[in-house]
């Protein structure tokens, strides 16, 4: 019985370098050999360096072919698998994944806060905890999952929701599904999973451009900023407002592109049906504005974009949103 390790580097796997501060470029091996206890496991842990870079520079293809070779992996007979990462991005990495995973095998990412050259840094204890995920049975049929910090997130409900903390990752809308308690995977709740996506198209994602507009105080709003994108997300405020003469403008916008509401907040969801006035959620709707329901902000560009590369129609994307928000 094997757990699978991808690495695609990240704090967890960074050293000094002769330019000064820390990069990615340590193995998969010598992330396995920083951590007492995987070796009483009860699974090997097969390496696969894929990549070493920060976070930021990841993209969508990459991520898919992750998922690609993490399936061939379980098809091939792995128990599960882990994709250990920079944390900047893994709440959007994960829930891309998650969107696509067909297996009941479970695919765990996780990553680290603390370097390995800094005192107490996190990433062997993080590495220990999502092996132990990848290889329960437990955590089995629940989709992509995050371990940090002896937690277990659901990627469809974590965030990073802090800088530095090692307590970083939060599920601010559900909790933690779990815990690794004294090396056990003990889960406490499992959400229903959600059909994966077909149907995604390659190199129509690459082509496939979505922005993302966070609304702020006496903002305005070009629209001809957003001019060749296929598709906007906007973090209005609270329960989905925006400034009364935003709203025209992403009127306009949402009779040629899909508009996608959240909220800005970092926690609940947009309403639907309560607030009346000229930018509201209702007067947004009237203007053709989708609702992204619970999904933050980052997770509902994830959502947009690979539902215009999957050919997805106007129909098709409220429906989705509808589901999956
Ligand atoms: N900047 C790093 C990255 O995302 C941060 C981290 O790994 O925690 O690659």
């Amino acid at each position: 019985m094997s757990v699978v390790l991808f690495t695609l580097g990240g704090t967890i796997a960074m050293a000094g370098s002769a330019e000064g501060g820390v990069v990615a470029r340590l193995t998969g091996a010598e992330l396995v050999a920083a951590v007492p206890g995987l070796a009483d496991l009860g699974h090997t842990v097969d390496v696969r360096d894929t990549r070493a870079v920060p976070s930021a520079n990841l993209t969508y293809r990459q991520i898919l072919d992750l998922v690609d070779a993490a399936s061939s992996a379980v098809t091939g007979g792995a128990t599960g698998v882990v994709v250990t990462q920079g944390t900047d991005t893994l709440e959007e990495t994960a829930y891309l994944a998650d969107l696509v995973w067909p297996h009941p095998e479970p695919l765990v990412f996780t990553g680290a806060m603390r370097n390995p050259t800094l005192a107490g840094p996190d990433g062997p204890a993080n590495l220990l905890a999502a092996a132990r995920v990848a290889a329960a049975p437990a955590a089995r049929d629940l989709g992509v999952l995050v371990a940090f910090h002896d937690e277990v997130h659901a990627a469809r409900f974590v965030r990073k929701a802090h800088s530095t903390s090692t307590a970083a990752f939060v599920s601010p809308n559900a909790g933690p599904l779990g815990h690794v308690v004294e090396g056990e995977v003990r889960m406490l709740t499992r959400p229903p999973r959600l059909d994966p996506l077909a149907g995604v198209d390659r190199d129509r994602l690459d082509a496939v451009r979505v922005a993302l507009h966070t609304v702020t105080l006496d903002d305005d709003l070009l629209i001809d900023l957003f001019r060749n994108r296929d598709g906007l997300v906007v973090a209005g405020f609270g329960v989905g407002h925006v400034p009364s003469e935003l709203a025209p403008v992403l009127g306009e916008l949402a009779e040629r592109v899909p508009v996608v509401l959240t909220s800005r907040t970092g926690a609940g969801s947009v309403l639907r049906q309560t607030y009346g006035a000229v930018g509201s959620e209702i007067d947004l709707q009237r203007r053709g504005l989708v609702n992204g329901g619970l999904l933050d902000p980052y997770k509902a560009k994830v959502l947009l974009r690979l539902l215009l590369a999957a050919g997805a129609d106007r129909a098709a994307i409220a429906a989705a949103f509808a589901r999956h928000g």
